[in-house]
């Protein structure tokens, strides 16, 4: 059987590869292979960048309404295509129908936010600030931009990136990941039928090789990372040092604090649904619950007793609650951590491996890790599956120092049912995003999405007006004209005012 080719976008339309380097394409819930994905070169990106810089003088000069016109029907083409990008999206990547379906809804609110891009446009003015001289910005496009994806939202990613970059007038080559391609492609089609011209949005399929290309072509003016942590640092690095603005969202570790007044069953909900929701392939999961006080024996029951109840499978079964692991090394890496949390003498409580799981596939059931410690490398490293390990302290203040000392600082929670208590955490937490009874307080599109510490390398944060502001220049121009009165013409205007 011959293998099925997954190419790249540029210019309008697929290209092939012409390298021969390939990487496969899994089908996680079967564990087969169902594609292989070209690997670009160094010589095949700058071929997109290229063709990228060609197609914006183009795209800028349009008038801002009719790029807004062409987003319009950029978000109605994905509204009307959703189950096919959701289902495109579950068979490589293996998340459910109803997460994949979720990840496209809160892709498009981006495109809706990118509209009012003329709005978001607006410059300032000031009338006379010396006589006859006024003062006021604008904002401008940078030109060609590079968005480098991850694996685990590959709608909402891009779409973070380049509803904001388009909308702005700057042309777009996209890197995904190379281990679910084919729903940037899909994007790319849609594009086209909306009436993005050829060349204004690009895909290169690839692993490093491509990324390092994007990283030095001189042409790249920007580059948005999203990714794991010594990745983004990487590209922040190489990025900054060749001159390029570089935002580079890295990885996470996000900590729940549940505080003895909380409504333990909404509690322990949450947790389920945001630790393993996805199989906790997720920058914003919760990976650990900082149980604190009398809260903890009540929360790990409540946890446990959930888990059994979760219907592990295929993403395609509208049964299943959690589909399988990206790949078979990554399960494998996963199911590592339990052993090494037991041998470091934390309590294993649910333990994945013995759930009611497909026999092929990359499947691994919900664990739940009780007595975890700071030091133990359950806690320190980001596992991204479904392993939840809780931490038992006394004290609000204990909770907060676990928080504020963990170098992630991507998203975080607290649940309590003291308003003065949330108060206080949503101010003393060192991290971006902060949810209130909220497990994961993802900013809706009209604010931005970003970590602090080493969840974020750069200045600017994500899609919203943050990224309004990454991908265009400012520039204040003052300007003096003389008074028409005083003109050599007679132009109708009193000689004295
Ligand atoms: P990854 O860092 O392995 O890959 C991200 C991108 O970088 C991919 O396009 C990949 O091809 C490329 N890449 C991988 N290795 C590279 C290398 N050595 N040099 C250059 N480029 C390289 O991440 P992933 O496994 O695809 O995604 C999961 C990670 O992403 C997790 O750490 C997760 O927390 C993080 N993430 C963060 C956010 C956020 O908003 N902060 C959102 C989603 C995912």
């Amino acid at each position: 059987m011959v293998m099925r080719r997954i190419e790249h976008w540029v210019g309008g339309e697929a290209v092939e590869g012409g390298n021969g380097r390939t990487g496969p394409v899994w089908d996680p819930a079967t564990g087969v292979q169902q594609a292989q994905v070209s690997l670009a070169s160094e010589e095949e990106v700058n071929r997109a960048v290229q063709v990228a810089r060609q197609a914006f003088p183009g795209w800028r000069a349009m008038p801002s309404s009719r790029r807004s016109d062409i987003l319009f029907r950029f978000r109605e083409l994905l509204d009307a295509n959703r189950k096919e990008l959701a289902a495109l999206i579950t068979s490589e990547h293996g998340k459910t129908a109803a997460d994949a379906l979720g990840e496209v809804a809160r892709g498009i609110e981006n495109v809706e936010f990118a509209c009012g891009a003329q709005q978001l446009l607006k410059g300032e003015y000031s009338e006379q600030v010396s006589t006859g001289v006024d003062v006021y910005s604008i904002r401008q496009p940078l030109g060609v931009v590079a968005g480098i994806t991850p694996f685990n939202f590959p709608a909402m990613v891009p779409l973070w990136m380049l509803a904001n970059a388009l909308a702005c007038g700057n042309t777009f080559v996209l890197k995904p990941s190379e281990k679910d391609p084919s729903t940037s492609l899909l994007l790319a089609h849609l594009l086209k039928d909306s009436g993005v011209p050829a060349g204004v949005f690009n895909v290169v399929n690839g692993d490093r090789e491509a990324v390092e290309a994007l990283l030095a072509a001189p042409d790249v003016a920007a580059v948005s990372f999203v990714g794991s942590t010594p990745i983004a640092r990487h590209i922040y690095e190489v990025g900054t040092h060749a001159g390029k603005r570089v935002q580079a969202l890295g990885g996470a570790k996000n900590h729940m604090v549940v505080l003895p007044d909380a409504d333990i069953d909404l509690a322990a909900d949450a947790a389920v649904s945001a630790g393993y929701g996805s199989a906790g392939e997720r920058c914003m999961a919760i990976s650990v619950v900082v149980a604190v006080g009398a809260a903890a024996d009540l929360l790990v029951g409540a946890i446990a007793a959930r888990l059994p109840k979760l219907r592990v499978g295929p993403g395609s079964d509208p049964d299943s609650d959690m589909g399988p692991l990206i790949t078979a090394e990554h399960r494998e890496r996963v199911a590592s951590y339990l052993d090494a949390g037991r041998a470091a003498g934390a309590e294993v409580v649910v333990d994945g491996r013995h759930h009611d799981v497909p026999t092929s596939g990359f499947f691994l059931g919900p664990s739940l890790v009780d007595g975890v410690q700071p030091d133990m490398q359950v806690y320190r490293d980001e596992i991204f599956g479904p392993i939840v390990s809780v931490v038992r302290v006394e004290t609000y203040d204990e909770a907060l120092q676990l928080v504020n000392a963990n170098p992630y600082g991507n998203g975080t929670a607290i649940f309590t049912r003291d308003g003065g208590a949330a108060r206080q955490f949503q101010f003393d937490c060192q991290v971006g995003m902060v949810g209130i009874n909220v497990p994961i307080p993802v900013p809706v599109a009209s604010y931005s999405f970003g970590g602090w510490k080493d969840s974020l390398f750069g200045d600017t944060h994500m899609y919203g007006p943050d990224g309004v502001r990454f991908y265009t220049r400012a520039k204040v121009v003052t300007s003096r004209w003389p008074d028409p009165a005083s003109s050599t013409v007679d132009l109708g205007f009193p000689r004295t005012r």
